[in-house]
């Protein structure tokens, strides 16, 4: 039986990982189950999970947990609870999902502590790529969780560094890719909800809309694999079926591709080398109509030029990407700027930031604070 530590249990990913480890009871038990406040969420995954701890980050909600699991499992609170948690020495693998910077010290305590680290949060290699993949070299491992990361660590298994010619991430498309750039400047918040394959977050659901998902999906991979900005590209496959593709020194292209279900990927790193049984769909080729791909517009879509900027300069400049689109996004959703506001900000504030290598992880949070504050600020 191998112990899994959850964290960020109530978001999609954490749902979808509740699922996966609710069908392989015979090989998984939960050791904790971490959420911010969504308690009935955690006190639905208690009954279904039965973890020996649940922790909320929420220090307000923290007695009203403590009462409805009460006689059921042990409760606790905040973020010294989490990095407790991983630490453990019966714990196995720990399923990074927190949305924010806050799974960066959870991470870097687990891979300390030599566990396999399932990494589901963007941030944590967005902000810190440098300091979690130097820490990663020393102890511990890293399997990716994003659909497109695993479709590259699927492609690359056991391939040399001087093999791999370039990698492409896919993209949906999302639901603007046809639509002319007038329009996606004006486009209403619903519209930018409306997802034509992934059912996901708000968050990673508006930044599919505007690319800054990819965007922050090409920093991760050049963090996980060890790629530089000329390896790294994007193709749009509007079915969502490719998930990744590397082509090889010799030309030969290597495709990743299953029906579009998260659960996939999070069976895949929780379960890394081994493969568990899928329930459910298979990918029917014979019933796909059609295989498409396109390049995608960078003019339409700036989120990529920012990209190739972030993979460039690299050091704190991914932070200030990162921080400037939550806010954003943030401001978007609060009905303050048009929708191409989004990317406004952020080159703006990305333009008036100054790079530096990374160091340590309070200098990055530095950056992100500053840039967050810059970008209140900012017209959209
Ligand atoms: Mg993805």
């Amino acid at each position: 039986m191998e112990k899994v530590v959850v964290l960020g249990a109530s978001g999609s990913i954490g749902r979808s990982a509740a699922d996966v480890l609710a069908a392989n009871k015979d090989r998984y038990t939960v050791h904790t189950l971490a959420a911010k406040e969504n308690l009935t969420e955690l006190c639905r995954q208690t009954d279904l999970l039965a973890p020996e701890n649940v922790i909320t980050a929420s220090e307000k909600r923290f007695p009203e947990l403590q009462s409805l699991l009460a006689g059921k499992t042990a409760v606790k609170c905040g973020m010294e609870a989490m990095i407790e948690a991983v630490q453990q020495p019966d714990v196995d693998t720990v399923l990074c999902a927190i949305v924010g910077t806050a799974g960066i010290m959870p991470v870097l305590a687990a891979l300390k502590a030599g566990k396999k680290v399932a990494l589901a949060s963007k941030e944590v290699l967005v902000l810190a790529g440098e300091l979690v993949m130097r820490a990663a070299a020393e102890s511990g491992s890293i399997v990716p969780v994003d659909s497109e990361h695993s479709g590259v660590f699927q492609c690359l298994a056991g391939r040399r560094g001087d093999e791999i010619k370039k990698v492409w991430l896919t993209a949906s498309g999302g639901p603007f890719r046809t639509w002319e750039a007038e329009k996606i400047n004006n486009a209403s918040l619903s519209e930018a909800l409306a997802h034509p394959t992934w059912n996901m977050g708000r968050k990673v659901t508006i930044d599919s809309a505007s690319m800054m998902n990819k965007a922050l999906e090409l920093i991760e991979a050049k963090h996980l694999f060890a790629l530089n900005a000329d390896q790294l590209d994007v193709v749009i496959n509007p079915q969502s079926v490719v998930h990744a593709l590397a082509e090889l020194s010799d030309g030969s292209m290597i495709a990743q591709m299953s029906v579009p279900d998260m659960r996939m990927a999070i069976a895949y790193g929780l379960s890394y080398p081994e493969r568990l049984e899928k329930p459910g769909s298979h990918l029917d080729l014979a019933k796909l109509s059609e295989l498409k791909f396109y390049a995608p517009d960078k003019k339409k879509f700036p989120s990529l030029e920012f990209a190739d900027a972030a993979l460039r300069a690299g050091g704190t400049l991914p932070a200030v990407m990162n921080a400037a689109n939550e806010v954003a996004v943030e401001r978007f959703c609060n009905g303050e700027i048009p929708f191409g506001g989004i990317w406004k900000i952020v080159g703006r504030v990305m333009e008036n930031s100054v790079v530096e290598p990374q160091k340590s992880l309070e200098q990055v949070l530095q950056a992100d604070a500053e840039a967050r504050r810059k970008a209140w600020e900012v017209k959209g």
